[in-house]
């Protein structure tokens, strides 16, 4: 059936203007990194995809290595564009990167303009596309100079293949040069993309936070529920449907301690005096004061998106709040 986008999808999502520059993102954006692949329901990232539209959700981020199999993610993507939003593409807001192996060989990865050109031409062939809103160097290269992989991304705006252009998991000095060096070449840094959760805080002790709101560049954190273990799901079990007993998932069954299990539930007891559920606070928690511009989630199917944009409805912490969550996460 044909895809007609709801006429009210505008009326409650949050938008938050992404450091100095014109764009408006919204506060929760979806990411296609995993449940978007070859190996995945069409039909179910379909619909994700539709609802989250129609939610105001109207930023999308993918990368090119996204799958699995890589680049399977851009392709379903593309499909999806092409059979449901041929009509909303100005309304969208779509991000790729290249950063991690895509293909064999010395251009297959990092940051060098050989490699960082040609994926994106792939990505845009991939998904259809004449230009991306956002292209992102998705990992710092130590052995590419900073200035070519910048020089890259600057040459990409000017031939109209993004129209901005990011930069993910760079640290404070890393950001620093790649601020300078874009901002000498006129391509102002857009957005910076970096891990942030509570469970998961180097922005706050590494000083990106500070470089970002003193040079004016936006942030959208990505894994702000830790792939899940911020939620309801581990409480009892791993239940088999979860990202952790997947076998193409990246969350590690490891990584459901005792110790997180315990944290998740005393979170869960404060969420519930704010009216929210421990993954709600925890997206609130990401944005709270305005120190991100968008918190980038993903999800395996719609009741997620839909339980997740709620956390909309409550965005402000008392000081007395912040402290308790410090408390219990450094229990
Ligand atoms: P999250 O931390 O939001 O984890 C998403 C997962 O949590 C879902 O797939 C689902 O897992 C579970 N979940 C979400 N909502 C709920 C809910 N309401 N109730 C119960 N479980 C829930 O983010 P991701 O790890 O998916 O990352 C988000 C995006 O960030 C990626 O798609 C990608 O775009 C970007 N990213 C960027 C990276 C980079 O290097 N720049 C690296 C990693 C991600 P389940 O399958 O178990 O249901």
């Amino acid at each position: 059936m044909n895809y007609l986008a709801d006429s009210n999808r505008y009326a409650d999502m949050v938008y938050n203007r992404c450091g100095n520059s014109g764009l408006k993102l919204p506060a929760i954006s979806l990411g296609l990194w995993h449940n978007f692949g070859g190996v995945d329901s069409f039909e179910n990232g379909r619909a994700m995809l539709r609802r989250a539209f129609d939610l105001g959700i109207t930023h999308f981020d993918l990368a090119n290595n996204y799958g699995p199999p890589p680049g399977s993610a851009e392709v379903m993507f593309g499909e999806m564009l092409n059979q449901d939003f041929k009509g909303y593409r100005d309304e969208m807001v779509i991000s790729t990167k290249a950063g991690y192996h895509m293909w064999d060989g010395p251009y297959g990865e990092w940051g060098s303009k050989k490699y960082l050109i040609s994926s994106l031409d792939q990505s845009l062939k991939r998904m259809g596309l004449d230009y991306v809103d956002i292209f992102y160097s998705h990992r710092f290269d130590p052995d590419t100079p900073l200035e070519e992989t910048m020089a890259a991304l600057d040459q990409i705006v000017r031939q109209g293949k993004a129209l901005y252009i990011g930069i993910s998991s760079y640290d404070s000095e890393q950001t620093t040069k790649a601020v300078e060096i874009l901002n000498r070449l006129g391509t102002p840094l857009l957005i910076h993309q970096p891990s942030y959760s509570m469970l998961n805080r180097w922005i706050e002790e590494d000083g990106l936070q500070e470089v970002l709101t003193r040079n004016g560049v936006g942030s959208i954190a990505f894994c702000p529920l830790e792939q899940g273990l911020l939620t309801n799901k581990y409480l009892k079990e791993i239940p088999k449907d979860s990202r952790a007993s997947k076998e193409t998932g990246f969350l590690n069954k490891d990584r459901v301690t005792e110790d997180v299990i315990t944290k998740v539930k005393q979170l869960n007891e404060l969420a519930e005096n704010r009216g929210q559920n421990i993954t709600q606070m925890a997206l609130a928690w990401v944005l709270r004061e305005g120190r991100v511009t968008s918190a980038l989630i993903g999800a395996s199917r719609v009741s997620q998106i839909e339980e997740n944009v709620k956390a909309l409805n409550n965005l402000k912490f008392t000081n007395e709040e912040l402290a308790s969550i410090d408390r219990i996460l450094n229990s």
